[in-house]
C-alpha cells in the first residue's frame, strides 16, 4: 500500500469538532471520507485534462433510486446511524424517519429526499467514489453495465488509505498489520449492502432519542 502525500487539498474536511472531543472514531470516519474525497477530485481532475466532463450534479439523483448493491463498511454504519439519530435535525427528520421506517429492500435508497441525499456529508464511500462522466445516467440505467467506460474509476491509492484510517475501529492498531490487512483485502469480508440493513430499528431508535429529549425537556 502506498502512503498518499498531501498534494490535493480542494476539499474541505466534514468536521464536528466537539463531538470528535469524544467521539475517536469519528474523527477516523472523517479522515476517511476526506481521503476518499480527494481521491474522487484527483480522478475527476485526471478525466477533465481528457475532455471529460462529469455528469453527475445537483438534482441527479437516479443511481439513488437504481443502486441497489451499495456497500457500507462497519465503521460508515456506525457513522450513520449517530448521526441520523443524534445530529439530523430540521423538518427532514420526521421525512427520514418515516422513510427507513417503511423501508423494503427492493426500494430506493431510504436517504433520498426530494431528489437529494439528506446525509451528504456522512454518505457512504461507495457513493462518493460513484461518478459518472458525459451523459447523466437515463432513469433505470446502471451505466457500470451499460457503459463501463463512462463510470469513474477508484483510485485505489485513496481507498486503500481510507481504509488503513478505519481499522483501529476494528482493532487493528500496528501499521504493518493495517498495511498487510488492507494489501490481503480482508476489508471487502466485512462489507455489508446499504440495502440489507435494518433500517426500521434506525427509526425506532431516532423515535427513541426524540422522546428522550422531549422528557428532558419538561
Ligand atoms: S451517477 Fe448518474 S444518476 Fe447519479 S448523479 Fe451521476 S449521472 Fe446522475
Ligand atoms: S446514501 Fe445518499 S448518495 Fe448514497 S444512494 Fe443514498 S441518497 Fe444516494
Amino acid at each position: 500500500m502506498k502512503k498518499i502525500r498531501s498534494k490535493i487539498n480542494k476539499t474541505k474536511r466534514f468536521s464536528l469538532p466537539e463531538d470528535e472531543k469524544h467521539l475517536p472514531w469519528l474523527t477516523m470516519l472523517l479522515n476517511a471520507y476526506h481521503i476518499i474525497n480527494k481521491g474522487v477530485d484527483a480522478s475527476i481532475e485526471a478525466a477533465v485534462k481528457k475532455d471529460r466532463k462529469l455528469a453527475c450534479a445537483k438534482g441527479c439523483s437516479s443511481c439513488c433510486i437504481t443502486q441497489s448493491d451499495i456497500p457500507l463498511y462497519p465503521l460508515e454504519l456506525q457513522g450513520l446511524i449517530w448521526y441520523v439519530t443524534e445530529r439530523f435535525t430540521g423538518p427532514d427528520r420526521e421525512v427520514l424517519k418515516n422513510n427507513l421506517q417503511n423501508f423494503e429492500s427492493d426500494k430506493s435508497c431510504p436517504y433520498l429526499i426530494e431528489g437529494a441525499c439528506s446525509i451528504h456529508p456522512m454518505r457512504p464511500m461507495a457513493c462518493r467514489l460513484f461518478n459518472v462522466f458525459d451523459i447523466p445516467c437515463k432513469d433505470g440505467e446502471d451505466p457500470f453495465h451499460t457503459r463501463r467506460e463512462d463510470v469513474m474509476d477508484p483510485v485505489k491509492k485513496y481507498v486503500d488509505q481510507a481504509f488503513f484510517i478505519m481499522l483501529p475501529y476494528h482493532g487493528i492498531e500496528k501499521e504493518s498489520d493495517r498495511i498487510r490487512f488492507v494489501d490481503d483485502g480482508e476489508m471487502h469480508k466485512m462489507v455489508r449492502e446499504l440495502h440489507g440493513c435494518n433500517w426500521k430499528a434506525l427509526a425506532e431508535k431516532m423515535e427513541e432519542f426524540d422522546n428522550r429529549c422531549k422528557s428532558n425537556d419538561v
